[in-house]
């Protein structure tokens, strides 16, 4: 008892808002990584974005007790006591923590990589089970969607530790295996080869604990619909990577959401063929859609018509702009090991000779985010998502937050792109009851940052404290936890 008691009682003030109180007794995740625990923590004086799109509200007290959010109230002076921490947050903000819709658990690796960015094959991506969870909780996401994986057990089991207290990262809603067609050169993914098999992978992994599931690339539309109607004979969402399929069609198949934005639709690819991905794999019909034209009101009529969500995943193509894009930030490259910055840098040298692109990136850039807006201007559900893999300057959380601002370069304001990132996640989830917003009686899964994201939405990078479930986790202390090491596990 003494050393539990000793465990849960301390007053320390080690920084300016270490906040330990009298409290439940904390998980070994959390006597490693929190910054503020105890029964009752009072965030005082702080501005409030609270996710739902309304505009930040200035100078309020948060009462977060047994993991929820109890109150929210006018900011006032509190006194902390032997059970309550109190943190006076002048200059801070707090918004809901990110819902990451595109967040992986893996990484790309390129075989002998070098400066004409030719690789060798295969392809593979390994796990990142240790680093990753980390970078995602430190940078403020509180709830995240695999989004595909590649090894299924090793992120199922992950999800039990994390939730047991064992490990550190946000919830996790793990995604099944990608459910590829026959003709992939994706190694890890499963190669469907009928309709039953379809099913049977759904079903075999549903089984297994997998809560959601993502069909990729190659997959046929009879494939495609088998999968959807196994899924959702159990209540399981479905989403797609997709390129054989157009998504008028997978729309009509019954899918729930689709990845990458407008960036993968291919009805308009001059070679698509029924059941088989075109040679550009939507760029052709991304260029070709004029976002104001009447194509892309019938998509989108269509897709709001069919309650399909789309995912924005901005900072996987930000790379493709070049001119020093994304600019790289010094706190994600201490992240990685050597041999991941080296294969940064070399994925942004400029090819010599230059090859110059068939289709422009800033054309594709600029009608994306315009079909972005328009998809949201009718009503559509826009989610949120990095896809840190594909280019070696996204990583996971960083490439969070970088999303939301890449989505206030799209239009949105600054309110709007964080409950895209936030309670759009959520809604589309059915949890919305539980997370997504600040508001009380919801779970206390709440990003404190520095300065004013609604005035300044790079301030979103300024992240100090992540509560999950309310225990306040050191943002800083995460990334200490991961330097040198993402690329390698
Ligand atoms: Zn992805």
């Amino acid at each position: 008892m003494p050393s539990r008691l000793a465990s849960r009682i301390f007053v320390l003030l080690l920084a300016s808002f270490t906040a330990y109180a009298q409290g439940p007794e904390l998980s070994k995740a959390g006597q490693e990584f929190a910054r503020v625990h105890a029964d009752k923590v009072i965030l005082t004086h702080v501005r409030i974005i609270d996710g739902t799109g309304a505009a930040a509200v200035e100078d309020q007290n948060v009462v977060i007790e047994g993991g929820k959010i109890t109150a929210i109230q006018k900011g006032a002076d509190v006194a902390a006591d032997k059970s309550t921490a109190v943190l006076d947050l002048r200059g801070y903000t707090v918004m809901p923590g990110i819902v990451g819709m595109h967040d992986h658990l893996f990484y790309i690796a390129r075989p002998n990589l070098d400066s004409q960015k030719h690789s060798d094959d295969p392809l593979v991506v390994p796990q990142m089970t240790f680093s990753a969870p980390r970078l995602y909780l430190a940078n403020g996401v509180t709830t995240m969607r695999t989004t595909g994986s590649v090894e299924t057990y090793s992120d199922l089991n992950l999800k039990k530790d994390i939730d047991a207290g064992n490990l550190p990262g946000p919830h996790l809603d793990v995604t099944g295996p990608y459910l590829e067609g026959s003709q992939s050169y994706f190694l890890q993914m499963p190669h469907l080869t009928s309709p039953e098999d379809a099913r049977q992978t759904v079903e075999y992994w549903a089984d297994r604990g997998v809560t959601s599931f993502k069909a990729y690339m190659n997959i046929t539309r009879a494939e495609l619909k088998a999968a959807i109607d196994a899924a959702h004979k159990r209540g399981i969402k479905v989403t797609g990577h997709l390129c054989s399929v157009t998504y008028k069609e997978a729309a009509e198949l019954g899918i729930d959401d689709l990845e990458h934005g407008f960036f993968v639709n291919t009805q308009l690819d001059p070679d698509k063929k029924p059941d088989v991905c075109s040679q550009s794999a939507g760029e052709e019909t991304l260029a070709h859609m004029d976002p104001g034209g009447p194509e892309a009101k019938d998509l989108i009529a269509t897709l709001v018509g069919h309650h399909v969500a789309i995912t924005s995943t901005l900072p996987v193509f930000e790379g493709d702009l070049g001119g020093g894009r994304p600019v790289l930030r010094q706190q994600a490259l201490d992240a990685m090991t050597p041999q991941a910055r080296e294969d940064v840098f070399l994925v942004r040298q400029p090819r010599v000779p230059p090859r110059p692109p068939k289709i422009d990136p800033a054309l594709l850039w600029k009608h994306d985010l315009e079909l972005e807006r328009a998809f949201v201007a009718a009503g559509g559900l826009l989610l949120a998502g990095p896809d840190p893999t594909g280019r070696g300057d996204v990583l996971p959380g960083f490439g969070d937050q970088r999303e939301i601002e890449l989505l206030v370069e799209a239009g949105f304001s600054p309110v709007e792109a964080i409950k895209i990132a936030t309670l759009n996640g959520a809604v589309y989830m059915g949890r919305d009851k539980q997370i997504g917003s600040v508001a009380a009686g919801k779970n206390a899964d709440l990003v404190v940052m520095k300065g004013d994201p609604s005035k300044q939405i790079s301030d979103i990078e300024n992240v100090e404290i992540v509560f999950k479930d309310g225990v306040g986790y050191d943002s800083r202390k995460l990334l200490d936890s991961v330097r040198g090491r993402f690329g390698q596990y």
